[in-house]
């Protein structure tokens, strides 16, 4: 097909061909510079190649040089100016480039290589050695004869192509590769000029006003530094063809490719004329591929798994280093950089709150698995002011003697460390677990609860009482009891004034809206209240007599007096979210990976806690969603501007600039942290290795498993319902 096709001038391999414009005078100004008339009569299928137009004609000629595509698009309005062919045209006209094209019947190449073949593409060829005038050709669209190449494999490596043939004339086999993407190109050109005009890159996915492809120009050499410079996927076919031909004489080249990981090198050498090179894909480091050390930083830094982006690769091909390098990597540069980041920042925020008169902590706990078989449990300390996480504490269940005790271990070196550096406690907000109770009285620090824990645990019992079919009444009242319990805490100065509040509710519910404490003698809402009676508790009623026994006995009020008024601790709740996106339960890390994963959260956190509100052309962003825990009930939320993730980028400097040239300083400031001996040790010998790799399934092991139902407070951290949350659940996206 397509044969008869061909460029006025007689060019060949032409190229991208162009018909004339339609437009009457742009039509004659085409036609003065072919035949000099602009009357001239023409045939129906004219074309003129692109040999023919200068430079600025073109719309993509950058992507075009740079290989990105293989199709010239003409300015509207472009006008060829150049006469007669950069190169001899000697082919004439009954031998165009289109024939080698045609697949089932072979004909001869039509001319010599040196001349037919607009040379193998790119920079590092023909076009930099400047040895042809020519336009170098993107790589996809090199309609190249010299298509064979010998490749020579060190045995240690796997061969993965077939070496070809190369004959002696130098004229070989037709192309093989692509002749259907080479049949669509020719397919676009019969397009008339002037639909021409907008970019038809053969990439399906390609949609006007979208970037698919970016244009730039590259002759200022950036100054980044390596690891801060762009990276491709390159596909080995499209590598050899940099370095197969020699550059100088035109003949095959001996080829040699060494791969590690990520990196692969080419080793060239021209049998004819001894040209030779070697070429790196990516700088060195020492013996460490930037690249390489690169994608494990990447992976880690982003909370990512290697195993699973190792998947990905193996998918597609890719190449990339061992998980064993990934966890060397880690050990020497990526978990030090993790920790003196960490502790730097940390240092930092230590000596602003340092200035300050006192301060206010949110703390909790968050258990790896629920009941007591956790391994780890992480202790957050927030300071509730900023709402930024302040100290992260992970202990290990075998260090304190079971997993029942990390939170107060947890507690203690936390606080330890606000000790250490002097700075003044006013108070802490916690949950209202026994132990914590007893050892914060002990230290005689104030203690406030969380309202959200608190109102939490009694709503399930409520919900529990109210699935009796005489205590039906209490499902209605359940909302209002939730609300009242933030409203006392919140709208109260002293522990007397938030039990009152809250004692008024036995009242309230039964339509009695005036009450004996001093504190708290008339409801604070309108006097207007329902006549239905049937809204009311009766008094003597079994449901009645359950709310009471539930909601005002001497352990809640004991409670309620000291629930939190200003701060509460959700943003914790939130951090807790965050931590599962670094380290995910379906993964077992050792305790050095877990510390490094959780002070990644931190950093995120602490970097995106305060995320405004986006807005679009002045108005401020909600979405509309519909939380399972409201049954579906449409809530509007809030659009939060996009995270940032300047901790990753420092994170990478301080690999490449710091840790990379010294990394002993940095280590041996990490293995100050007393590590506990690994669980796994005190049960079966595994290797450490393998314990990490094992990615054990939740599903699996909590079917049937003794952990099922027995859901304890520190569970509740994973229920959707947990209160901001939601402000977070895209903060990792
Ligand atoms: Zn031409
Ligand atoms: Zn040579
Ligand atoms: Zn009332």
């Amino acid at each position: 097909m397509a044969s008869w096709r061909k460029c006025v001038f007689g060019c060949a391999n032409a190229g991208t061909l162009y018909t004339l414009p339609k437009e009457e005078k742009l039509r004659e100004k085409w036609l003065t510079l072919i035949f000099g008339n602009p009357q001239h009569e023409v045939r129906k299928n004219l074309f003129v190649c692109e040999r023919h137009f200068s430079e600025d004609s073109f719309q993509n000629f950058g992507l075009f040089k740079s290989g990105f595509t293989s199709k010239l698009i003409l300015q509207p309005g472009a006008v060829p100016t150049i006469r007669g062919a950069d190169e001899p045209a000697e082919a004439p006209s009954y031998t165009p480039r289109a024939t080698i094209l045609d697949a089932p019947t072979p004909s001869p190449c039509p001319t010599a290589p040196s001349k037919s073949t607009r040379t193998v593409s790119t920079q590092l060829s023909a076009g930099t050695l400047k040895l042809h005038h020519v336009r170098s050709r993107g790589v996809q669209a090199t309609t190249d004869t010299s298509d064979s190449c010998t490749e020579t494999e060190t045995s240690w490596l796997q061969l993965s192509s077939t070496p070809m043939k190369a004959t002696t004339s130098g004229i070989v086999d037709r192309p093989r590769k692509r002749p259907r993407l080479e049949i669509e190109e020719e397919e676009e050109e019969d397009l008339d000029i002037s639909d021409i005009s907008l970019p038809q890159p053969h990439d399906s996915t390609y949609e006007p006003g979208a970037s698919l492809t970016e244009v730039s120009e590259m002759t200022e050499m950036d100054t980044a530094e390596d690891f801060e410079d762009t990276k491709y996927i390159v596909f080995e076919s499209c590598l050899k063809k940099l370095f197969q031909t020699c550059p100088i004489c035109k003949q095959h080249c001996n080829l040699q490719r060494r791969r590690f990981g990520t990196f692969v090198s080419f080793t060239q050498n021209c049998p004819h004329c001894l040209y030779h090179r070697k070429w790196d894909s990516q700088p060195i480091m020492e013996s460490t591929p930037v690249g390489n050390l690169q994608l494990s930083a990447a992976v880690y830094f982003s909370g990512a798994s290697f195993v699973k982006m190792e998947k990905i690769c193996k998918a597609m091909k890719l190449q990339v280093h061992q998980y064993d390098t990934f966890r060397r990597h880690s050990r020497l540069f990526l978990e030090p950089a993790i920790y003196h980041k960490w502790k730097t920042d940390q240092q930092l925020f230590l000596e602003e709150l340092k200035k300050k008169d006192k301060i206010a902590v949110g703390g909790d706990m968050r258990a790896d698995s629920p009941g007591h078989s956790a391994k780890f449990g992480s202790y957050t300390l927030m300071e509730l002011e900023s709402e930024k996480i302040l100290d992260i504490q992970l202990v290990q269940s075998n260090e304190v003697g079971g997993s029942f005790y990390m939170e107060k271990e947890g507690l203690r070196r936390s606080l330890d460390l606000l000790q250490d550096n002097n700075i003044n406690l006013d108070y802490i907000v916690t949950d209202r677990h026994t132990q914590v109770k007893t050892f914060l009285r002990g230290r005689n620090i104030t203690q406030y609860y969380d309202v959200w824990h608190m109102e939490k645990g009694l709503s399930k019992k409520l919900d529990k009482l109210s699935k009796d079919k005489e205590c039906q009444l209490i499902k209605k009242w359940s909302a209002a009891i939730k609300n009242h319990m933030y409203w006392a805490a919140s709208s109260s100065k002293t522990g007397p004034e938030k039990v009152a509040k809250w004692t008024s509710l036995i009242n309230h519910i039964q339509n009695v809206h005036t009450h004996d404490d001093p504190e708290f003698p008339k409801c604070a809402h309108p006097e207007k209240v329902s006549r239905d009676p049937s809204k009311w508790f009766q008094p003597g009623s079994l449901a009645l007599y359950k709310v009471e026994k539930l909601l005002v006995n001497k352990r809640v009020l004991g409670d309620v007096s000291k629930l939190s008024s200003d701060h509460q601790t959700s943003s914790l709740e939130a951090f807790h979210s965050v931590v599962i996106r670094f380290a995910p339960k379906s993964v077992v890390f050792p305790f050095v990976g877990m510390m490094c994963r959780l002070y990644l959260a931190g950093m995120h956190f602490n970097e995106n806690v305060k995320r405004a509100q986006a807005t679009s052309k002045g108005k401020a962003l909600f979405k509309v969603a519909y939380p399972k825990y409201k049954k579906g009930k449409p809530t509007a939320k809030p659009v939060k501007t996009k995270p940032t993730f300047g901790y990753v980028t420092e994170l990478m400097r301080l690999v490449f600039n710091e840790v990379f040239a010294e990394p002993g300083r940095f280590v041996d400031q990490l293995k100050s942290v007393p590590v506990p001996e690994d669980l796994s040790a005190q049960h079966e010998k595994v290797s450490k290795d393998e314990v990490i790799a094992a990615h054990v399934s939740r599903f699996s092991r909590a079917v049937g498993g003794p952990d099922q139902g027995t859901e304890t407070q520190h569970t509740a951290h994973q229920d959707p319902e947990t209160p901001g949350v939601s402000g977070v659940q895209r903060m990792m996206e």
